[in-house]
């Protein structure tokens, strides 16, 4: 029995990333930066707080082996926005994913939403444009195996404080007693972002699925394998 967890970094903080890409490239794994096209014009107050990476970053995190995904324009919380606002501010997201990375093909890559949700046919829109949705559909971010419909949705879950407690609770369970696909949600580690992670629980946990035979592989490359 094959099982798969991929680690998703939310919102982009720049020594987070730095961290991040040092403990799964020495393990030789890919990891998910999931990015924001105008972070500058963010309101939430995590991402506000801390420094975030820019373009020439990601750049090079992608031509290293990470995926760089969607994760909306400015974190707004579409929810708030009207539909054809919500849309025409996510395909002004994939249309500079497209300007600033090279290869950057939407039809490819995961849609990771800001705050895990959106309306359902902001949801839809977006299914039409991507490879699928990452939000919080119910399951505990556990997708079961098997076959995934193009344009369907990925679920995740991410934690707040004390999220490395939490996340090491969440893939107990996975180990015990799951199959298929697990879908974390992070944002920052030690310091940085919502419900940040010790750097030193994510690389104990690395090396617990790796000891148990766990594959541990970008989300969008998951996504791609289910098809
Ligand atoms: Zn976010």
């Amino acid at each position: 029995m094959t099982r798969t967890v991929s680690f998703c970094f939310d919102d982009g903080f720049r020594a987070t990333a730095d961290k991040v890409r040092a403990l799964f490239d020495d393990r030789g794994l890919g990891t998910s930066f999931c990015v924001l096209a105008r972070p500058d014009l963010a309101e939430d107050p995590f991402i506000r707080a801390a420094p975030i990476a820019d373009w020439a970053y990601w750049r090079e995190a992608a031509a290293a082996g990470h995926e760089v995904a969607p994760h909306g324009w400015a974190h707004e919380r579409l929810g708030d926005l009207d539909t054809a606002a919500a849309c025409a501010g996510l395909d002004r997201t994939l249309d500079t994913f497209a300007a600033e990375l090279p290869g950057f093909d939407p039809g490819d890559q995961l849609f990771h939403l800001a705050y895990l949700a959106a309306p359902a046919p902001v949801i839809r829109h977006l299914g039409e444009r991507t490879l699928g949705v990452r939000r919080a559909v119910g399951r505990a971010g556990l997708n079961p195996p098997g076959r995934r419909d193009l344009g369907g949705d990925v679920d995740c879950i991410t934690f707040g404080d004390p999220a490395g407690d939490l996340m090491t609770a969440r893939l107990d369970r996975f180990l015990d007693a799951e199959a298929g696909w697990l879908v974390l949600v992070l944002h920052g580690l030690d310091s940085e972002g919502w419900g940040p992670v010790p750097g030193p629980t994510l690389e104990r946990q690395l090396d617990r699925l790796l000891d148990a035979g766990v594959r541990i592989v970008p989300a969008g490359q998951a996504a791609r394998e289910r098809l």
